[in-house]
């Protein structure tokens, strides 16, 4: 839409984002965090980190970031890093399509771009896994280019600021704040200014928890502040409830190793480990049942504590036991006996499953990641 198509009130909205505009950059100039992916910023180095910031928090994002990008420090390690080692790295993140898709999207950079993510919007977005907000990020934090990256963080604080009460859950609503930012957007440092409108929402004008009006740079300019309307912005269509599965866990062992399972090809966690697990909640018996009919001779049952894992659809409800068999001679292809260390060290396991592999004494991602670093 053209300057002189806008309305009214759009064009005194304008106004106000322009002067926080200013107020913001003088802010993150003396407010900026140090993040390891700020260190050194390259196009690579940036989209990592905003992939993996994608439903994951700064500070669990950190140590993922700084063991990826040693083991892959560029898009051709990227786009020819082996599946397992690759899931691997990611394993704790969660979301493990957005590894797949990076991968994906490397191998596009390395054929079609000469290895170099494009400088340029469309031209990355059009590669797998970047949306509008990463195609803006990377073009705008590693490129310079004025290109909005409009997340839930950038859809609050200007919801609140201008006190708009359009439901940020719909698409045409972020559509038309990344047509608004691109009007106001300050030309000379569009990432900063994008980084800044991020910063603000994850520091001052936080998502869960009371805004931090006291130490925002707008807020002598914020209307929601000015008429006492911050806990009713933004505004989010309830999400549709997830599904509640139950599961059953099994860790089986034969004293030194353990079984685990390949997960299929599709679906969720496609392609991962996993303790074997079967569906609805069993009883001892209906277990030990179930694993005559694999051929494996159960010596010793016991009932482990509950745990539950939320994903984005659906939620597990699991109960475990840990059955100790005898040595397993002839058993289905698709158990895998693994001993525990080699099981943390070489196999991508889920984080849905951290409170029964530690049973086997295993870690996953981040505790591992903590653990070794607290060495
Ligand atoms: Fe958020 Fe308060 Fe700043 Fe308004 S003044 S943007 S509500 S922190």
């Amino acid at each position: 839409m053209q300057q002189n198509e806008l309305t009214q009130e759009e064009k005194l909205q304008d106004e106000v984002l322009r002067e926080a505009a200013v107020l913001l950059l003088e802010w993150f100039d003396g407010h900026a965090r140090i993040l390891p992916w700020r260190e050194e910023v390259t196009p690579y180095r940036v989209w990592v980190s905003e992939i993996m910031l994608q439903q994951t928090r700064v500070e669990a994002v950190k140590p993922f970031f700084q063991r990826f990008t040693q083991a892959l420090p560029n898009v051709e390690a990227l786009a020819n890093c082996e599946e397992d080692r690759l899931l691997k790295l990611w394993e704790g993140l969660g979301y493990y399509n957005r590894v797949r898709n990076m991968q994906t999207a490397a191998k596009t950079v390395m054929q079609d771009y000469d290895g170099e993510l494009p400088a340029d919007y469309q031209a990355l977005l059009s590669l797998k896994g970047i949306g509008s907000y990463t195609a803006g990020a990377v073009a705008s934090i590693a490129y310079n280019l004025p290109v909005p990256a409009v997340d839930g963080n950038v859809l609050r604080v200007i919801s609140r600021l201008l006190e708009l009460y359009d439901d940020i859950m719909k698409d045409s609503v972020k559509k038309a704040m990344e047509t608004r930012i691109r009007r106001i957007m300050p030309e000379d440092r569009p990432g900063a200014f994008n980084q800044a409108l991020m910063e603000l929402g994850a520091t001052v004008c936080v998502p869960n928890g009371p805004a931090r009006c006291e130490e925002c740079p707008w807020q002598e300019l914020c209307q929601a502040r000015k008429h006492g309307t911050i806990s009713e912005l933004p505004v989010k269509a309830a999400k549709k409830k997830r599904r509640i599965e139950e599961r059953t866990i099994l860790i089986i062992s034969d004293g030194d190793r353990a079984a685990i399972c390949r997960r299929p090809d599709h679906g969720l966690l496609r392609g991962m480990y996993e303790l074997p697990s079967l569906e609805g909640h069993l009883s001892q018996d209906e277990v030990l049942d179930y694993l005559r009919t694999q051929n494996f001779s159960p010596l010793h049952i016991r009932t482990l504590s509950e745990a539950k894992h939320i994903f984005s659809h659906v939620e597990w409800r699991m109960i475990g036991y840990q059955i100790r068999i005898e040595e397993p001679e002839e058993y289905e292809e698709k158990y895998l006996f693994v001993e525990p260390e080699e099981t943390e060290k070489n196999y991508p396991i889920p984080a849905a499953f951290s409170a029964y592999v530690r049973y086997l004494d295993i870690r996953l991602g981040q505790e591992k990641y903590e653990e070794e670093q607290n060495k």
